[in-house]
């Protein structure tokens, strides 16, 4: 898959590190989070004290971890970050957990994927800032507990619906993120391109941001891809006439749905008639993850109305049939 929204590589980390916004009024769009945040962030320093834990969720690519380093810039704190995942035992966080210092920001990017373990010793440090950690082995062994410093935990996560609910009952503030409009990806677009030095007219920073499924992090990948066409192919400038061709070329069509896209919603016409379909059949038919379908396919075609998610299945809209350039069937599958 040549332009996804996810997770971005080492390679990549890089420039998006660079393209990051760093406070709270670069951030484009998302208004209800970022009034929010601005807030219990102003109250925060205002009392000297730790922020509530906050939870961000939505699809990947729409800024949580761009999110938590604002948090933590505007709070004045440092930012430590490790992945569900990576936090494989209990040591691995209390680690982390003893070695902030006071009202840091602690980010945990797939907090739906930390071990029970993991997870247990958690409670404690977010309700109390404390952890019970084990000493020694075997009939020696004695748990101790540790004092920690205040601190805010950011986790972001796909699903919300994925986190146990001792967990995400720990969450003073939660945030759900949303897909950009045009308008904000576009700002996004502009904004990258001027720190890229390439020169992008409107028109053709407005091409690129309604082609990348409501999605910044999708947005500035087009973006370095249109950059290279423009430089081969044209004069090195975005225009809107030379992004439709670059885009047209890495597969993207004109309301920005990719390979994928497409392949899931052909699957659910051609070989379901439509649906309704079950999300594993789906998945089987298409060779990809039912986890990623869920996560980072179906999210953008369900919002923009091409898809439904119905108690019995999947269902592609009249819109679906249409784009695809067949004629709906008179009575709705559902
Ligand atoms: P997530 O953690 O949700 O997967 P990221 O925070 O890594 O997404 O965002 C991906 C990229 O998109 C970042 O490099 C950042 O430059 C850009 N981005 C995300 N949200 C915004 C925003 N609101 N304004 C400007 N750029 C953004």
């Amino acid at each position: 898959r040549v332009i996804s929204a996810a997770p971005a590589s080492p390679n990549e980390e890089a420039i998006e590190r660079a393209l990051r916004p760093k406070g709270l009024q670069d951030y484009v769009g998302q208004a209800k989070a970022r009034e929010q945040l601005e807030i219990f962030i102003g109250a925060a320093k205002q009392r000297a004290e730790a922020l509530d834990h906050v939870l961000l969720f939505g699809p990947p690519g729409l800024g949580k971890t761009t999110l938590s380093h604002i948090i933590a810039n505007e709070l004045g704190v440092n930012l430590r970050q490790t992945s569900g995942p990576v936090l494989e035992k209990p040591k691995d966080l209390a680690a982390i957990l003893t070695n902030l210092e006071k009202n840091d920001v602690l980010f945990i990017d797939e907090i739906h994927r930390l071990s029970p373990v993991v997870e247990e010793i958690l409670y404690p440090a977010l309700e109390d800032y404390q952890i019970d950690i084990m000493i020694g082995e075997g009939p020696a062994a004695r748990s101790i507990k540790l004092d920690l410093q205040p601190f805010t935990l950011v986790g972001a996560t796909t699903r919300a619906g994925m986190l146990t609910n001792p967990l995400r009952d720990r969450f003073g503030i939660v945030a759900r993120l949303e897909f950009y409009t045009h308008e904000e990806l576009a700002r996004i677009v502009t904004r990258s391109a001027s720190l890229l030095n390439v020169p992008a007219d409107d028109a053709g920073a407005l091409e690129i941001a309604r082609r990348s499924r409501g999605t910044p992090r999708i947005a500035n990948r087009l973006l370095r891809r249109v950059r290279d066409y423009a430089q081969v192919k044209g004069d090195g400038r975005i225009t809107a006439a030379l992004a439709d061709k670059a885009l047209k070329m890495l597969d993207v069509d004109p309301l920005g749905f990719d390979v994928m896209d497409r392949k899931l919603l052909e699957a659910v016409i051609h070989r379901f008639d439509g649906g309704p379909v079950g999300l594993d059949n789906v998945a089987a038919a298409i060779g990809e993850e039912s986890g990623t379908i869920e996560d980072v396919i179906e999210p953008y075609l369900i919002q923009q109305g091409f898809l439904q998610r119905t108690p019995r299945g999947r269902v592609a809209t009249a819109a679906a049939w249409r784009h695809l350039g067949l004629v709906p069937p008179a009575a709705p599958a559902a």
